[in-house]
């Protein structure tokens, strides 16, 4: 019988902090309190504010210096705009509304219209894209075959051949009622999904569908998600499934007229306690059935509190060095790798702006690691004076990092050469990005071990390490966490 007056402690006010107090009140509590350590919720969904000028008229637009779009298989998010009041545009886009177009470059700035045959017709050129096509249907039939029940939310089981989490086939309302009823679980046995350990480009190699990389690298590496060599086929396929990934070739996305970080606000304004702000966790201690957090706020006064529990939002490698971690923890926290994703926010040469956002497939391999790989226009209706944001990757498993101002100025001599010289920048910013683990620790079982951890000190760990670092899987993690254990 779950006793919905416990206190409990929601570390961090981005997507995962705040879709767990959402699902928390869902289920009947609200004794909880989310600390946020910014002046501000959203996480890396931050979407400013920037003054643009465009045939002599001057006018203030939301830009993105993180999450941009959502699709028809983000059901989490839709419960977050439906609690919130606030809703997507696209993916039939109107005039003034952000939009979600895109080309392809090569990097001389020419035009890479690879998907039309027509277009610098070659047989090869034709053949490859046939192929692809045949390899696509094929992967489609694997997915829906041979890897039945890849198609849910988190990890669970995946290393045993197992499959256990929320189906994200399955469209509608959560279901959190107060009987702790969430429909829309799957669950079973299948020693097939074992392949998903491996990296993706090799479990493409073993089911003979390498040209769909062509497809998935755009919305996965230049998204910042990593490389085909490194990352498990596992968070490839979970967060791109088949279906996702066609609504991104088919440009049937999902973006929001004042930023994605507007979903959150709105959230957080509809909360019984909306995140308490510039309140850091620095402190951690969870004696027995207790949880003292120890909070920092903006003044550096530092005060603790007790809990019942504790749901964790942040990252888990960070929370092992400020918590009084076992040596369980510490030892399965120090295993977690992130991607450390770069972008700015830039005002190009009067002019000489992209209207509209381009890909540059050449870049995202890991030879040219610290290369833009993508930049972003938001509003077409600016045409070439629209700001843009352009993205790299630092790091990859085998490759030295790379220094973050060598990317900002790699960066800037890419855009320059693809024919947008960068006049100023707004920001510039590097992120811990998409927490995971390697193929190895995700054959021996990491993610098993983490659900074996769940609830142990009182402390239940959501947030991007779960399921994927994107905001679905982040919200989807949290209406699991919420639905099982509370
Ligand atoms: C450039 C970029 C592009 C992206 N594009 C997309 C996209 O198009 N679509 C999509 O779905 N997703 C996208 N994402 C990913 C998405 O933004 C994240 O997956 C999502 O924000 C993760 O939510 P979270 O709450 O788990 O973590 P975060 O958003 O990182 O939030 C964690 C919060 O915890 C706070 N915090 C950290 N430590 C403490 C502490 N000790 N005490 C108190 N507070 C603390 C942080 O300040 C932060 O606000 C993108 C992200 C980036 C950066």
């Amino acid at each position: 019988m779950s006793n919905t007056n416990e206190r409990i402690c929601i570390i961090g006010g981005g997507p995962a902090g705040l879709s767990s107090a959402m699902y928390l009140e869902k289920k009947g509590y609200s004794n909880y309190v989310i600390y946020e350590k910014l002046n501000k919720v959203g996480g890396k969904c931050w979407s400013p504010k920037l003054k643009v000028t465009h045939n002599g008229k001057t006018e203030e637009k939301s830009f993105e210096t993180g999450a941009i779009m959502g699709a028809i298989t983000y059901h989490a998010v839709s419960e977050m705009e439906e609690f919130g009041g606030y809703y997507h545009k696209g993916p039939d886009f109107k005039p003034g509304e952000p939009n979600m177009r895109r080309e392809f470059r090569k990097l001389d700035g020419a035009i890479d219209d690879w998907t039309n045959p027509k277009v610098d017709f070659s047989f090869k050129k034709l053949f490859g894209l046939i192929k692809l096509k045949k390899q696509m249907k094929k992967l489609n039939e694997l997915m829906q075959t041979k890897y039945v029940g890849y198609d849910c939310y988190g990890h669970i089981g995946v290393a045993k051949g197992e499959y256990y989490g929320i189906s994200k086939g399955v469209d509608g309302y959560c279901g959190a009622t107060a009987e702790n009823s969430f429909p829309n679980y799957i669950k079973g046995t299948n020693p097939n999904l074992k392949d998903l350990a491996l990296p993706f480009a090799e479990f493409c190699k073993l089911n003979g569908v390498e040209e769909v990389m062509r497809i998935w690298i755009a919305p996965f590496t230049s998204f910042g998600y990593g490389f085909f060599d490194e990352i498990p086929a596992a968070l490839v396929m979970k967060y791109l499934d088949v279906t996702t990934a066609l609504e991104f070739v088919k440009l049937r996305l999902w973006t929001w007229q004042d930023g994605t970080q507007e979903i959150y606000k709105r959230v957080n304004d509809k909360l019984k306690h909306p995140a308490i702000l510039e309140t850091e966790v620095v402190k951690v201690e969870r004696p027995e059935g207790k949880v003292l957090v120890t909070i920092r706020s903006k003044d550096g006064k530092e005060t603790t509190e007790e809990f019942d529990k504790l749901i964790v939002t942040t990252p888990l490698d960070w929370f092992a060095k400020y918590a009084d971690a076992t040596k369980e923890e510490a030892e399965l926290f120090a295993k977690i790798v992130h991607e450390r994703y770069c972008d700015y926010i830039a005002t190009f040469e009067e002019g000489k702006s992209p209207n509209i956002s381009g890909y540059l497939v050449e870049n995202m391999v890991p030879e040219r690691l610290g290369h833009a790989m993508v930049y972003y226009n938001r509003w077409q209706c600016l045409d070439r004076d629209c700001p843009a944001t352009v993205y790299a990757l630092a790091n990859h498993t085998g490759s030295p990092d790379k220094d973050f101002d060598d990317v900002m100025k790699t960066m800037d001599e890419d855009m320059k050469r693809v024919g947008f010289p960068i006049k100023e920048k707004h920001f510039a910013q590097e992120v811990y990005y998409c927490p995971h683990v390697s193929a190895q620790d995700y054959a021996d079982g990491w993610y098993d071990k983490l659900e074996a951890l769940q609830g142990t000190k009182n402390t239940f760990y959501a947030g991007e390490i779960i399921s994927f670092g994107d905001m679905e899987d982040t919200c989807a993690a949290s209406k699991d966490i919420v639905g099982r254990f509370f």
